[in-house]
C-alpha cells in the first residue's frame, strides 16, 4: 500500500495524470504478477537490462511515453528481440515515438521478459468510475480483440470471490480459458485473485479514475500483466 501510494505521489510530482508502463509497480505492490522489466534511457543500458531480464534469450521492448497510450499503433512495440538487436531496437523505438510527436515526452524503454504465448490467452482487466455506481471493474477477452469483439463484462468493487468467478462464466470467450480444442485451460484462480487485486487497489485509491490492464496474460501457470495504463485525478 505504501509502495502503490508512492507511485501514484511521484507520478502526480511528473505533472502528468496519465501512466503507462512506468506505473507496473503498483500492480507489483498488490500482488498482480508482472513479467520481469526494466526502464532504461539509453542503448547500452538496454543490453544490460535485456540481459538481466532475458538471460539470453529474446525480451520485449517498448517505448515508454505518457503520450503515447497506444504503443504498438506507432511501432513502440517489439516483440521477440534477440540479445545482438536490443540496442539498435532501443533506437528504433526513440526514434518511432519523436517521428510520431517530437515535443512526446519519452521515459525511456521498458524491457520486458518475453512470455510464451502458445497456451495464452490475452484477456482485460480494467476499472472506470461510473458517476452513479462507483468504481466498475471489467473483465474480458483482451489484446487487440477487446475492441472489436467487446466481450467484457462488469461488477461494482469491491468485487467478492464468488462474483470475480462468476465474471470468468460470463464472458464468451469462457471455453477459451476452459481449454477448448484440446487446449490447456488457463489458471482460473490466478484469473480471479489478479481482479480481486485489482479490485483492492482501486477501492484503496479513489485518486485512480481508470485503468486498463490489457493484455491480462492468462496461462496453465498463472498470470501475468504485461501493460496497463491508468488515469490519477
Ligand atoms: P499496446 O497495447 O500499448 O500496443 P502492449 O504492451 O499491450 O502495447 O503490447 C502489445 C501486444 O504485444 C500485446 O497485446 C501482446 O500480444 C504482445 N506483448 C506485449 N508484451 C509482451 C510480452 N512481455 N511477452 C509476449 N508478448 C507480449
Ligand atoms: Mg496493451
Amino acid at each position: 500500500r505504501e509502495a502503490a501510494r508512492e507511485i501514484l505521489e511521484s507520478a502526480g510530482r511528473r505533472d502528468t495524470n496519465r501512466l503507462g508502463v512506468e506505473a507496473m509497480g503498483l500492480l507489483d505492490a498488490y500482488g498482480i504478477p508482472t513479467p520481469g522489466s526494466d526502464i532504461v534511457d539509453s542503448r547500452s543500458d538496454a543490453v544490460d537490462a535485456a540481459e538481466r531480464v532475458g538471460a539470453g534469450d529474446e525480451v520485449v521492448m517498448k517505448i515508454v511515453s505518457p503520450d503515447i497510450l497506444h504503443k504498438s499503433d506507432i511501432g513502440g512495440v517489439a516483440v521477440g528481440v534477440p540479445p545482438e538487436e536490443v540496442a539498435d531496437t532501443y533506437e528504433d523505438l526513440v526514434t518511432r515515438a519523436r517521428n510520431y510527436q517530437p515535443d512526446a515526452t519519452i521515459l525511456g524503454v521498458q524491457v520486458q521478459e518475453m512470455l510464451d504465448m502458445d497456451a495464452a490467452v490475452e484477456t482485460i482487466a480494467g476499472m472506470n468510475r461510473d458517476p452513479q455506481f462507483g468504481p466498475l471493474v471489467l473483465f474480458g477477452l483482451g489484446g487487440i480483440f477487446v475492441e472489436v469483439l467487446e466481450d467484457t463484462t462488469v461488477r461494482v468493487a469491491p468485487v467478492s470471490e464468488p462474483s470475480a468467478r462468476e465474471m470468468l462464466d460470463e464472458i464468451e470467450a469462457a471455453p477459451l480459458l476452459r481449454g477448448a480444442r484440446g487446449r490447456e485451460p488457463v489458471d482460473e484462480a490466478a484469473v480471479v485473485e489478479a481482479i480481486q487485486r485489482l479490485s483492492q487497489l482501486v477501492t484503496d485509491f479513489p485518486a485512480i479514475v481508470e485503468l486498463d490492464i490489457n493484455p491480462l496474460v492468462a496461462t496453465p501457470d498463472g498470470v501475468r500483466a504485461v501493460d496497463v495504463r491508468l488515469t490519477i485525478d
